[in-house]
């Protein structure tokens, strides 16, 4: 009798646990470089169609107001590993070496159960680690016929290197991994960074379409303080004849070359002959639209590949159980200001791209206008995996976000601080951005800029010093010194190069 009673009760019990113990998700991390949002559709682009990027914000959230601390590529790798500020994780440049003892969200999963890989893009110099497995570019890595660093060893391919990062990350999916263990896949890309070379398959195909002028192609800085003024970045000035495949980056095979060669050199040609004769707007508009092809064409190829991982998720039943994100280092110019590359906290290289997919938690088509940040990564794989954050992380898990939990104390303001002074012409800067203003420092110069989104949303006018924005002005400055005490801003940071150099000396 009593074990008539009993049975159906344990059964209970054992199915009860069953469905009460979360089964801890997959993380597939698809990250690019220099992937501005406005050159993805569901970030509203006017310049090129992204339906499989568009698919994960369909099926997912669409992050408006994610921004990066530092804008530029190693930093805010590294920010993302570590979910600390560059000046605390030391990555402040690219010029830095990524001190890969210290504590990041994968050996974190990896302590809660993870597999973790990492096949692409690392550029932090230094050797990864928290990884089972790795296969990476050396430093920049080519768009062409990659060499990659494979658990230490050297490994060549052939082949387009956005597809070889896909194929190598499939390949790792499919056969490699402990089918056992729940995963977490960093898929790096070096696209679309420069130097724009398209893949075989995508040459001329955007030859019959004028792609938009930005409105601010022909930006002549006034209104702004010196700094914007001395940029090294002009879309005219700058590109110079290898951003504008008048020469080639990458070491072809002949067969290769023949298709790529094939196609440029008869354009180069007819080009130059005329170079000469051309006025400084028709240059422009001529470098714009060459420019602009090749780096949304290697964003089409992004875009393929991010279809080819979504198809897999579907086919293998994994999709229901891992969420997709979708991120790039920092936004980019495209044109805008009349420039190409990044560094600035004027929002177009600011603001990053965020897409995510969870299924059954995340509502479809949801959009979030939180400002929020690559310092949050972490905090938030960790939160998804059951993990505890790490003691010094920064950020703040985006887990109700996504759930769309409404936040009444999220946060309103954000810090920023660009390091590296000179790359581009871009002074060393931070500042403090809310939602509606931002206020910019440059610190080596003594300059200040104050900008109302609301009003002038393309950054055109500072209204620093301006009396109508006196109050404004006040609480940002305030706001500015209690983010520095929040995050534990060191002093050295505003010091020479050299004094920055011998303070990490001693620091470790
Ligand atoms: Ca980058």
């Amino acid at each position: 009798m009593t074990m008539v009673r009993t049975l159906p009760c344990l059964l209970l019990l054992v199915s009860g646990f069953a469905q009460a113990a979360p089964k801890q998700p997959n993380i597939l991390f698809i990250f690019t470089d220099d992937h501005a949002p406005h050159a993805i559709g569901a970030y509203g682009s006017k310049l090129i169609q992204t339906p499989h990027l568009d698919r994960i914000a369909n099926e997912g959230m669409t992050f408006e107001r994610c921004y990066v601390t530092n804008s530029i590529c190693a930093p805010s790798r590294a920010v993302i590993l570590s979910g600390r500020h560059s000046f605390h994780n030391g990555q402040m440049t690219n010029g830095d070496v990524f001190d890969g003892s210290q504590v990041t969200f994968p050996k974190l999963l990896r302590k809660v159960g993870y597999e973790t890989a990492l096949i692409g893009k690392w550029h932090l110099k230094s050797d990864p680690t928290g990884f089972d497995r790795y296969e990476v570019l050396y430093g920049q890595g080519s768009y062409y016929n990659p060499r990659m660093k494979k658990d230490g060893k050297e490994v060549k391919h052939v082949g387009y290197t956005t597809d070889i990062i896909t194929d190598l990350s499939l390949k790792w999916l499919k056969q490699e991994r402990d089918p056992e263990k729940p995963f977490m896949l960093m898929s790096q890309h070096k696209a679309p960074h420069g130097k724009w070379e398209p893949a075989l398959r995508h040459l001329g195909a955007l030859d019959d379409v004028e792609i938009p002028e930005p409105k601010t192609l022909f930006d002549d800085y006034a209104g702004r303080t010196s700094s914007a003024r001395e940029h090294r970045m002009g879309i005219l000035e700058h590109l110079g004849d290898g951003r504008l495949m008048l020469n080639y980056s990458s070491k072809f095979t002949p067969e290769q070359f023949k298709v790529f060669d094939g196609y440029f050199r008869p354009r180069n040609e007819a080009f130059l002959a005329k170079r000469d004769s051309m006025s400084k707007q028709e240059l422009t508009r001529w470098h714009y639209q060459r420019w602009i092809r090749n780096y949304l064409l290697c964003t089409r190829a992004v875009d393929e590949n991010v279809g080819r991982l979504l198809q897999y998720l579907d086919e293998s039943g994994l999709a229901e159980n891992t969420v997709v994100i979708y991120s790039s280092d920092q936004g980019f110019y495209l044109g805008d200001h009349g420039w190409f590359d990044k560094r600035w906290m004027y929002e177009l290289s600011y603001r990053m791209p965020l897409l995510v997919r969870w299924p059954g938690k995340i509502a479809p088509k949801s959009k979030n206008r939180d400002l929020t940040s690559n310092l949050d990564f972490a905090q938030t794989f960790l939160d998804l995996a059951g993990a505890k954050a790490g003691p010094k992380m920064q950020g703040v898990s985006l887990i109700p976000l996504l759930k769309g939990e409404k936040q009444t104390d999220w946060r309103r303001s954000l810090y920023y601080h660009y390091h590296e002074g000179g790359g581009h012409g871009v002074a060393r800067h931070e500042g403090v951005k809310t939602h509606r203003h931002k206020l910019i420092h440059f610190f080596d110069k003594g300059e200040w800029e104050l900008f109302d989104l609301k009003k002038d949303p393309d950054e055109m006018k500072s209204v620093y010093g301006n009396p109508d924005y006196a109050k404004v002005q006040t609480r940002l400055l305030r706001e500015l010194e209690r983010l520095k005490k929040e995050y534990d801003v060191p002093a050295f940071v505003y010091g020479s190069h050299k004094e920055i150099q011998a303070q990490k000396k001693k620091g470790r």
